[in-house]
């Protein structure tokens, strides 16, 4: 921001504007009593978020206030406890829990809807831009099902701190404003065993400009209501993508082109850094191509494509960090027979949905083309050079974010007919979990193929500086480790929250060496790797 715009920042809740499109011109529940129900042939269901006792803040993203215009006096007043736990809904704000459906797993699952979120409303920022500010975990909504709709502290620290690390990498997400203690304890039966505890329970401040997900379309088109499918499309256009012109037949397959060059984008992204969501259900996936619904994810630690941190999706993979682009074209399938009844044409809807898997194929090989520090990304030397990487790293355990930040130190200059594989594989030690199985054929394959790399390289001829630093912009020295979300957690439920900001600070800069944070970018520790919550999640949060 700058320096004259700090006038511009809101020091106080009668500063905060909000202009609520959504409630304002989309259809609402005639009911206004809060109690589970389908809800028909509207979009959204007013509710009231449910006030709590004893509300405190634990952290804030600065980054995030300052995007709203929120000062950082506003940021540590009472009243931004109070708005942001639930306490103190603002007149002009309009609370409500949307409706959506979702499939499962693969399987139709019906309405689900907000079950325990809830937007407060639009806020509209001095620069002009909108952003939907939704409480996640403040009390239960017509949509919570059989669910209390609270939120435990440990889902949301790893909410809160992996939506901002997301951000700083430079992927896609829904941002986090802030996360609160309720006060009040949550009733959890974390690994469905019949061992319920209570846990703390907690407050999220979710920030987006929308979270309209696939389901969000898809719950009217399964019921055949044909008109709210199309109010909700033309609403979703128009405000967040104006610029593809007036909704119409023709505007409805731009906008499906949209989000699915968007979702491919996304994929790459997620790719790229290791990140695996966990439960891909299409109630997940945001039309504006936002990671969302941080639950069971974790990260890629030794390269694993059928890894998957959920356990309920212990038995299928189906949602494990290499399927994710398979499965979001699922999803868009999906998403395309949702609005098939406003586009009226099958074919087009499909030739769409063709170019969603040729364009995630070209862009993922030109990310990797910068995970490798190349130019441009050569089908001739590369297809082979990216299936002979693929291999490569699945001959041992090999941590995936060492790997690539290592590669970046490999000397293009060597002579690679005299160099040894020990001294050629020297820089990229660190990655390796078990040091000793780096011999005999296991090091001779992974050093031909560092010898085909580094001869692509000096074909290719940059500098081993140039080099290092393209690769180190797109390959993360520091990620939320599995592990370090769950000692933050450990912490935080003990009272000390120093490390959330610890991680934060340290995940605002995930490309720079922050030497003072080296430990951070080790490989995970042996205590962490069969740890519940370091390495299994459950749903359950
Ligand atoms: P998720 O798996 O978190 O994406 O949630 C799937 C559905 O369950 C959504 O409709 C959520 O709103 C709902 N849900 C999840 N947890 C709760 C809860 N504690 N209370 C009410 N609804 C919930
Ligand atoms: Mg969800």
């Amino acid at each position: 921001m700058r320096r004259n715009e700090t006038d511009l920042l809101c020091q106080a809740a009668e500063e905060l504007c909000f202009d609520n499109t959504f409630t304002r011109q989309l259809p609402a529940d005639p009911e206004a009593q809060n109690f589970r129900r389908q809800v028909f042939g509207s979009c959204y269901s007013r509710v009231q978020p449910t006030p709590v006792t004893a509300p405190k803040l634990i952290a804030y993203a600065p980054e995030v206030a300052q995007r709203l215009h929120l000062s950082e006096a506003f940021c540590q007043s009472e009243t931004f406890v109070d708005i942001f736990s639930g306490n103190k809904v603002l007149p002009d704000m309009d609370p409500h829990a949307t409706c959506y459906g979702g499939h499962q797993f693969g399987s139709w699952a019906g309405q689900l809807g907000d079950g325990r979120a809830i937007n407060l409303g639009e806020l509209r920022t001095a620069s002009g831009e909108r952003w939907m500010l939704q409480l996640k975990g403040a009390g239960a909504t017509p949509y919570s099902r059989g669910a209390d709709g609270l939120a435990v502290l440990r889902s949301s620290v790893r909410e809160f701190l992996c939506s901002e690390a997301m951000f700083h990498l430079g992927v896609p997400t829904t941002r986090a404003l802030s996360l609160m203690l309720s006060g009040e304890p949550v009733l959890r039966d974390m690994f469905y065993d019949g061992h319920a505890e209570l846990e703390p329970g907690a407050i999220v401040c979710r920030v987006a400009p929308s979270f309209t997900r696939f389901g969000s379309l898809q719950i009217f088109s399964a019921r055949n209501d044909v008109k709210t499918l199309q109010q909700l499309l033309d609403h979703t256009i128009r405000h967040d993508f104006p610029h593809l012109g007036e909704p119409d037949g023709a505007c409805y397959l731009r906008w499906f082109n949209e989000v699915c060059q968007r979702t491919a984008e996304l994929m790459v992204h997620w790719m790229r850094v290791g990140f695996v969501h966990g439960v891909m259900n299409t109630d997940n996936m945001s039309v504006l191509g936002l990671t969302l619904d941080y639950g069971p994810y974790g990260w890629l630690e030794d390269y694993d494509p059928d890894w998957t941190p959920n356990t309920t999706d212990r038995e299928l993979h189906r949602y494990c960090f290499g399927k994710q682009p398979r499965i979001a074209g699922w999803n868009l399938a999906r998403l395309a027979e949702a609005i098939l009844p406003l586009v009226d044409d099958t074919q087009a809807l499909q030739e769409v949905l063709d170019t969603y898997f040729s364009s995630y194929k070209e862009k993922w090989q030109s990310m990797m083309a910068d995970k490798l520090g190349l130019t441009s990304f050569q089908a001739e030397t590369d297809v082979d050079l990216l299936d002979g990487l693929q291999q490569v790293l699945m001959l041992t355990e090999t941590d995936m974010t060492l790997f690539y930040r290592k590669l970046a130190d490999l000397d293009v200059d060597m002579e690679i007919s005299t160099v040894s594989d020990k001294e050629l594989i020297q820089p990229l030690m660190e990655a390796y979990y078990q040091a000793g199985d780096v011999r005999g054929l296991i090091l001779q394959q992974i050093s031909g193929w560092l010898r085909q790399y580094v001869q692509r390289l000096q074909q290719d001829g940059r500098s081993n500086t140039q080099r290092r630093v393209s690769m180190h912009r797109v390959n993360p020295k520091y990620v939320l480790r599995n592990y370090m979300a769950q000692v933050a957690i450990d912490q935080a439920v003990a009272g000390d929250y120093s490390e959330i900001h610890q991680l934060y600070a340290l995940l605002e800069h995930p490309y720079d060496e922050q030497a003072a944070f080296d430990r951070y970018a080790a490989k995970r520790p042996e205590w962490a790797k069969n740890r519940a919550s370091c390495s299994m999640l459950s749903c359950s949060s």
